[in-house]
């Protein structure tokens, strides 16, 4: 993922390097960041949440959504930002329209949130399932009314008459306990049916493969990781980005 900046950066002739970092105390983690000088950061699982109580502003997006996944460092000053709804709407209008589209959740955590939150202001229809089923009701009130909200239990009755699925929980990610897996029997999936994939590794995820045997069309993690990274690019430099080169770096990367 790092190449996609990367090569943004080289192509625009920027003095950016962007750099994976593994975080041991977040406080010190953050004030290393201010005492760096660094110009931006880029905020992944299990800290988008978390990070927020040492920013000193959160812009209006993620403020609302409760999740942070860019922060940038404006003379000193770490304000938050998220890019995940745009990143995944953006994913999902490759193949589909959203508007008063019955759309059906998987989870209930971050990036459902940032999802739901853009899916929300475009028209669709949501209903939320999660594993606990509380989340799924808070995430739905914070939607607003008419929100259907529930348990995985009712994912049959659910897909019935929905347009697009969105697996937005880790499940069926590379070297965690539920590689190779799948939250939805695949006899449930039809022709038509849009499936959206965030789990970017693998690429072809258990979900991804049994969508594709049962003839639906699908959007994979990695166009979402595009388009997200695309949205920050703009945030960390001020610059439309070069697409075709992140893209490039992208395709490159993400293939199994
Ligand atoms: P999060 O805030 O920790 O939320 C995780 C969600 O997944 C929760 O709803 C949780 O349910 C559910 N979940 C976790 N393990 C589960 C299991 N074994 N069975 C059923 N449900 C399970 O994480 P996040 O930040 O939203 O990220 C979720 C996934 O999206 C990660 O894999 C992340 O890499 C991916 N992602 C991809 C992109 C992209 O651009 N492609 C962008 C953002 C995130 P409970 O509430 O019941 O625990």
């Amino acid at each position: 993922m790092y190449d996609m900046y990367n090569s943004a950066f080289a192509e625009l002739d920027l003095d950016y390097q962007y750099v994976p970092l593994i975080v041991d105390d977040l406080g010190k983690a953050i004030e290393g960041v201010k005492n760096l000088g660094m110009k931006a950061l880029g905020v992944t699982i299990p800290y988008k949440i978390d990070i927020i109580p040492y920013l000193d502003e959160l812009d209006e997006n993620a403020q609302r959504i409760g999740a942070v996944n860019v922060v940038v460092n404006k003379n000193g000053k770490l304000i938050g930002g998220n890019t995940d709804g745009i990143g995944a709407l953006r994913a999902l209008k490759e193949k589909t329209e959203v508007k008063n589209k019955k759309v059906v959740i998987l989870g209930a955590g971050g990036a459902s949130r940032a999802i739901a939150f853009s899916l929300k202001d475009n028209q669709a229809v949501l209903t939320i399932l999660n594993r606990d089923i509380k989340k799924a009701e808070e995430l739905a009130k914070a939607l607003g009314e008419d929100i259907s909200f529930g348990g995985y239990e009712q994912l049959k009755r659910e897909l019935e008459e929905a347009h697009i699925l969105i697996n937005t929980t880790p499940v069926g990610m590379i070297n965690t306990d539920t590689e190779g897996q799948s939250l939805v029997d695949m006899e449930l999936l039809r022709p038509g049916l849009v499936v959206m994939e965030l789990v970017s590794k693998p690429r072809e995820t258990k979900l991804v493969q049994d969508a594709k045997r049962r003839g639906c069309e699908v959007v994979y993690g990695y166009r979402m990781l595009l388009h997200q990274g695309v949205e920050k690019f703009k945030m960390y430099t001020d610059q439309e980005p070069p697409i075709e080169v992140m893209e490039r770096a992208m395709e490159e990367i993400s293939g199994d």
